[in-house]
């Protein structure tokens, strides 16, 4: 290819010349020009979720363009965003009976924020704190930073970011010190709401916690009169097991998130939920209470349909036993590496397997992070691990062998580049 001006998302340009160029996508595979293919073991930043260009979708995507575009939101509405968000609030945990459309997760994410602020200052009771979980992602915009984990990726911006209160990662045996906390942060009855990923911390390196530390939560959140706000832009559409990893815990939250798996990972389109008690707030005849947000894109009728489709799959294929297969045949190739010091933390939820390989450096500017990506890719898999966190998140589609196949290499990876203690 001829010079390239494209400047790549997460991306040392000085560091990675050689960029693959994919000309074809198909169930677990990315097709390159030169013919040989790449095997997609994280879902593509973890949107694609049946597998790319389930032809259901694709069909959709056609038959809906042939007679709808973008059309404006505010004042208009159609088909597609009316069926959708019909059929998200039944498939949500109940209570949800609002759908704010956006195009993204950060998005839904600021509309989320937006939504629990604006509830408060329209009841006549502002609060304005909003509480995070450590290690938390949320997001690349200003705001979802602010909620998100402090580090190399938003040095540069800190200063432009508000301030939240933090409560501490429910990490194994220190789980009380995390409700602890969220109900010393909530008493005083200033925080609007708790934003958190639920069940499993995905960019923060795939950090798991237990149903029931989200359980606790709720009831906290609850007795103060704090939202909860749960992110489930990686954890929606199966990813956990459950349909949305909230059912797990047996909570409603105040305002859900989702976008990455609302395709099934083909265009982008993303909606936040929200309880009726938010919507009636903003439900005024004074013009000051409206809720003042809008992307160019919402709802474009074409991502709705697709969406649809989406849903239309979960109805009529067995995609929830596909998941459950998917998720004991995490479980099983993790086993493996039951007695391999190269490896250290185990751990999987639903469809997502991680495991850290045991290296003299951590974190995710720590040089082994390329190595691997490469060592992986000259294999012909996609595999990105965050720092020395090495994760599984595929398509459903994906098949025992192929599965066999990503964990005999991390095997491999393990050997060539782990340290046992
Ligand atoms: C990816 C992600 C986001 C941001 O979504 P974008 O579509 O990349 O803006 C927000 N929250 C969580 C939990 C995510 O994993």
């Amino acid at each position: 290819m001829s010079q390239s001006h494209v400047w790549h998302p997460f991306t040392q340009h000085a560091l990675e010349t050689a960029i693959p160029e994919i000309v074809r996508t198909e169930g677990a595979y990315l097709h390159k020009a030169d013919g040989t293919r790449i095997l997609d073991a994280i879902s593509s930043w973890w949107v694609v979720t049946h597998g790319h260009r389930h032809p259901r979708i694709i069909k959709a995507i056609e038959t809906t363009a042939a007679s709808l575009d973008q059309i404006i939101f505010a004042g208009f509405t159609h088909e597609p965003a009316e069926r959708l968000a019909k059929a998200l609030v039944g498939l949500a945990p109940a209570g949800l009976d609002w759908v704010f459309y956006s195009d993204s997760g950060s998005t839904s994410v600021e509309v989320a924020l937006k939504m629990a602020l604006g509830y408060f200052r329209n009841i006549g009771a502002p609060r304005s704190r909003i509480v995070v979980m450590e290690h938390s992602y949320h997001g690349d915009t200003i705001g979802t930073m602010s909620v998100g984990a402090r580090g190399v990726f938003n040095a540069a911006y800190e200063p432009l970011l508000f301030e939240v209160d933090t409560i501490s990662f429910p990490a194994a045996g220190r789980e009380q010190e995390t409700l602890d906390r969220f109900e010393a942060v909530s008493r005083d009855r200033r925080a609007a709401a708790l934003i958190v990923e639920p069940l499993v911390l995905g960019a923060g390196g795939m950090l798991m916690y237990p149903a029931w530390v989200l359980t606790e939560l709720k009831k906290i959140a609850e007795a103060s009169g704090t939202l909860l706000i749960a992110d489930e832009v990686m954890t929606g559409w199966g990813r956990t097991g459950t349909m949305f990893a909230c059912e797990q815990a047996s909570i409603s939250p105040d305002i859900l998130c989702t976008s990455k798996g609302l395709t099934g990972g083909v265009v982008p389109l993303a909606a936040t939920l929200a309880t009726d008690a938010i919507f009636q707030a903003h439900y005024s005849v004074d013009r000051k209470k409206t809720f003042f947000h809008s992307s160019s894109y919402t709802a474009n009728p074409i991502a709705c349909a697709a969406a649809l489709a989406n849903v239309e799959i979960w109805r009529d294929e067995p995609v929830a036993e596909r998941v459950a297969a998917l998720s004991a045949m995490q479980a099983a190739g993790l086993r493996r590496f039951r007695n391999n010091a190269n490896f250290t933390d185990r751990r999987t939820t639903g469809t997502i397997a991680a495991l850290d390989l045991r290296t003299g450096s951590a974190g995710y500017l720590a040089e082994i992070g390329p190595k691997l990506r490469a060592f992986f890719l000259e294999r012909g898999l996609l595999v990105r691990p965050l720092g020395n966190v090495l994760y599984l998140l595929p398509p459903y589609c994906i098949t025992g062998e192929e599965l066999d196949g990503l964990y005999g290499a991390i095997e491999e990876a393990g050997d060539r580049f782990g340290s046992k203690p």
